[in-house]
């Protein structure tokens, strides 16, 4: 067990952390590197580019919270550690985005599942983007080395029961599963992770790059909301911010500039995105936003003649891929099968009904269990995914159509998950749905699945794994970074995040984007160094 709190340990010895809501003058200030956001990209970035001796700001829009802010309260935590306080959806309000706005950005937030890019994916990436370098071979040493780095291993402590049907219902109906490897040590087993891991059992980037960086003397400004890269000839010259307020949205007047040698944006899909397209940074082919993916995500939930207690226990430890990539790497879209933790506040968004019908759905919360598809975008041609533009007060938004590939994948899920759960002994299966009842038995809901209609706004979808936006490849025409992060046209300009993706990944992202930022960062030290 582990309740050591380096973040407080470390502001008591002198880190150089600017909360910028204290701030009351315009100033500058100057690095080797300047790092703006601190989630699996910039986090992971700033420690390694830190140990080589480089000096390194971070710029984080949200606040530094840690172990004394996590109150496992769900209100207050969607409103302090998420993107639009737990509200930001895709342009039409179609699908809801879960992304972190903190600290270690959504590494505070997430459920801990840590999967390597997929074989396949890989593999995809190198016959189609030019990513030779990026082959599953090449990748092995840098994913071995965040596996150690963030204490990722295979969850041995039994599942808790949500995930536990996931298992029954797939052993009984023959489907593969396996146990998901989480990144952390010491974990007590709460469940909490969504809202801030309380007991500091969760490696995200807030318990380890993140100090790792500061004890290295980087210097972190937070509260402070990178506006615009101001480029001077064919470089960036320094970085203009606004400090927000103690309110944490509203900017307070203040402006930062920040000049380096080097700048890295990690501000995430959606948001480095959106920050290149304030920036006029050059994009002669229109890349910029284009091919953003989101694992489109529809849920069932099941009613169980036992207490699942969805709210309790790591939230993530049972999956499924018998799915993911059974009709080849760009066929029909494949989808990975997990399981969400249903704590009472995200589920009220979610729980079917409205009045007394969602209130005594709701009192049912310690019966259900819910399973989740996450199907693999841009892999296929009808999946070319989302764009990310500006609103006209420059804050990015993602519109991501649902093309009919997508609908396809989203009704085969549907088949899948409530058959699952029927097979695991569900008494009712519903699904996240607004035309669908509670279905009696699997003949039944096999039935009428195929009669839904299969629309936005009627079935419900979410997403927690943005990316692309800025993706990776060999072809400037097609990309706006090559394998390394490295931006074509601006040679200052490094991206290290999940934007660089050119597809999705067909797995939860963070070792993804830790591995190939530590790779990118590694690269970036060398050269700015030597
Ligand atoms: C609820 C939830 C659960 C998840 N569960 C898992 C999981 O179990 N396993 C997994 O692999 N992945 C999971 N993810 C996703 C995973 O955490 C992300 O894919 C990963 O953190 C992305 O890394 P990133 O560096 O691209 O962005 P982030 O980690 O999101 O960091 C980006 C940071 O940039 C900051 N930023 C944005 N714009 C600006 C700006 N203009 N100025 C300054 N700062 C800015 C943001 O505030 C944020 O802190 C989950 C995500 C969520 C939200």
């Amino acid at each position: 067990m582990s309740l050591t709190d380096r973040i407080a340990k470390g502001l008591e010895a002198g880190w150089k952390v600017t909360d910028a809501s204290t701030l009351t003058d315009n100033q500058t200030h100057e690095a080797d590197v300047v790092i703006i956001g601190t989630g699996a990209g910039g986090g992971t970035t700033a420690e390694i580019l830190a140990r080589a001796g480089l000096s390194v700001i971070l710029v984080e829009e949200g606040r530094l919270y840690y172990q004394k802010d996590f109150k496992m309260d769900e209100l207050t935590a969607y409103a302090s550690l998420y993107q639009e306080g737990m509200s930001r959806v895709t342009k039409d309000g179609a699908i809801a985005i879960l992304q972190g706005r903190c600290v270690g950005g959504s590494t505070t937030v997430n459920w801990t599942s840590s999967f390597r890019t997929p074989e396949p994916t890989l593999s995809y990436w190198a016959d189609n983007f030019g990513l030779e370098n990026l082959r599953p071979e090449a990748m092995k040493p840098w994913f071995d080395g965040r596996e150690e780095r963030h204490t990722v291993s295979p969850w041995l402590t039994d599942p808790n029961v949500n995930n536990d049907i996931l298992r029954q219902g797939c052993d009984k109906l023959g489907y593969s599963w396996n146990v998901i490897p989480r990144n952390v040590k010491g974990c007590w087993n709460l469940g909490y992770c969504g809202v801030g891991c309380p007991t500091n059992a969760k490696q995200g980037a807030l318990t380890t790059t993140i100090p790792g960086a500061l004890d290295n003397e980087a210097r972190l400004f937070h509260g402070l909301r990178a506006d615009k890269l101001v480029m001077k000839q064919d470089r960036i010259d320094h970085l203009v911010a606004s400090a927000m307020s103690a309110d944490t949205v509203t900017p307070s007047g203040v402006k930062v500039h920040l000049k380096a040698r080097h700048f890295v944006v990690a501000a995430s899909a959606i948001g480095s995105p959106g920050l290149l397209l304030r920036s006029d940074i050059p994009d002669p082919h229109h890349r910029i936003g284009k091919r953003s993916f989101i694992h489109p995500v529809n849920a069932t939930v099941a009613r169980m003649p036992e207490k699942v207690d969805p709210f309790y226990g790591a939230p993530q430890s049972i999956y499924s891929d018998e799915f993911n990539f059974r009709e080849g790497v760009d066929g029909p879209a494949g989808y990975k099968l997990e399981v969400p933790p249903l704590h009472p506040a995200m589920s009220s968004g979610v729980v079917p009904g409205h009045g007394e019908e969602q209130r005594d759905n709701l009192k049912q919360l310690p019966w259900m269990q819910s399973v989740i598809a996450l199907l693999r975008d841009g892999f296929h041609p009808d999946s070319p995914g989302g764009t990310v533009s500006l609103r006209d007060d420059g804050s990015p938004v993602l519109d991501y159509p649902v093309t009919d590939y997508l609908w396809d994948g989203l009704r085969r899920a549907f088949h899948t998950m409530a058959e699952i759960q029927f097979a695991a002994g569900a008494e009712q299966v519903r699904l996240m749905h607004l035309d669908s009842p509670w279905f009696n038995s699997w003949s039944e809901a096999r039935a009428a699945i195929d009669e839904l209609p299969m629309e936005l706004h009627r079935v419900r979808l979410f997403t927690a794994h943005q990316m692309g936006g800025c993706g990776m490849g060999e072809n400037p025409q097609q990309s706006v970074v090559n394998g390394f992060g490295e931006h074509h046209h601006v040679s200052n300009l490094s991206i290290h995040d999940a934007s660089i993706f050119p597809t999705s990944i067909g797995a939860n992202p963070q070792l993804s984007v830790y591995a190939l930022a530590a790779r990118n960062s590694t690269r970036l030290a060398g050269k700015l160094k030597g």
